[in-house]
């Protein structure tokens, strides 16, 4: 009888899955509406270097700065843009707002140092990628080396010799490249080898447990040892406490991003770290080089 009522069959097979669904489609029509307005945002987390606590760059991680629900956190937006395919204008947005950033930084007369970006999935399948990071990198007159772009274990599952070819592809433009969230993928040490990274980020998930579970701290030390191996510099992410830094600085990991050292900041924040901690004077060497570990 419901059908009867000549109103949503939706609404018949299953009320809650409609909401869903028309939550899902509103969402995607504000994240467009958001784009065309330029409501995002991005803000910027030191990583410290542990050799001597250095600025050693930042991260920049995207917030929607919604006219209504404040500061919408990457978690509850980016999983949508993903699959809508809207991550593709939003990263490209990303790069082009860190490359103009760099640039407003130096001619503020700040040092620069290595902004890291994440790619998603689909921005990093995209073809053009490359294309895009050169124009942008030139229209603020950006060295390449200032960039350095994030990728997950699970974007090299599926079709490893694309994304080697896709990578080597960033490396001749000159970027860095970092590993994300370390540890919690598939990536045998045969697969890890075959990627030309700078950079692994141990997953915060290991870094939580340092000092009271042995196996998150054997596994820091393996990620440590074979990162190291294989010319890449280490960072620890999530530190929240004394005790985690003091354990990475002792087991010589390079860097350490969290909380304990300074959360993410909005860029006129940074911009004060900029001025105040004088950065690293060798941020233009391999970012692995520029560090003494031992
Ligand atoms: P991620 O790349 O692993 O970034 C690190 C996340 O950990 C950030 O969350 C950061 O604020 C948070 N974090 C920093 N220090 C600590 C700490 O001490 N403890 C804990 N528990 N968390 C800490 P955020 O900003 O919410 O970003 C979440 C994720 O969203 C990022 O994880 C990244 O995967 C994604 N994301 C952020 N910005 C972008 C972007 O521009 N493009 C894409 N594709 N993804 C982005
Ligand atoms: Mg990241
Ligand atoms: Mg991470
Ligand atoms: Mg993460």
């Amino acid at each position: 009888h419901a059908l009867g009522h000549g109103g949503n069959r939706f609404r018949f097979v299953a009320p809650e899955m409609n909401e869903r669904v028309a939550r899902m489609f509103a969402l995607e029509a504000e994240l467009r509406r958001a784009l065309v307005h330029n409501e995002f945002v991005l803000h910027y987390q030191p990583r410290a270097a542990l050799a001597d606590g250095g600025l050693a760059g930042a991260e920049a991680l995207v917030r929607w700065d919604h006219p209504t629900r404040g500061l919408v956190p990457p978690g509850d937006f980016i999983p949508l843009a993903e699959s809508s395919g809207l991550i593709v204008p939003l990263g490209a947005w990303v790069i082009r707002e860190v490359c103009r950033q760099q640039k407003a930084w130096r001619d503020a007369g700040l040092p620069m140092v290595p902004v890291s970006i994440n790619l998603s999935p689909r921005q990093f399948r995209e073809d053009g990628l490359a294309e895009h990071i050169e124009v942008a990198l030139e229209e603020y007159d950006v060295p390449p080396a200032m960039l350095v772009f994030e990728i997950s274990e699970s974007m090299v599952k599926d079709n490893l010799d694309a994304a080697v070819a896709r990578l080597n592809e960033l490396k001749g433009i000159g970027v860095r490249l970092s590993l994300d969230d370390f540890g919690t993928g598939h990536s045998s040490l045969a697969r890890l080898r075959m990627l030309p990274m700078d950079q692994l980020k141990i997953d915060q998930s290991f870094v939580r447990q340092l000092g009271s579970e042995q196996a998150d701290e054997a596994i820091c030390r393996s990620i440590i040892d074979v990162g190291h191996n294989l010319n890449m510099q280490i960072v620890g992410e999530g530190v929240e406490t004394l005790l985690q830094r003091e354990w990475l600085r002792a087991h010589h990991c390079d860097e350490i991003q969290g909380c304990f050292h300074a959360r993410a900041m909005p860029a006129d924040e940074f911009a004060q770290l900029l001025a105040a901690d004088r950065p690293r004077s060798n941020t233009m060497l391999p970012l692995w080089k520029a560090i003494n570990y031992k």
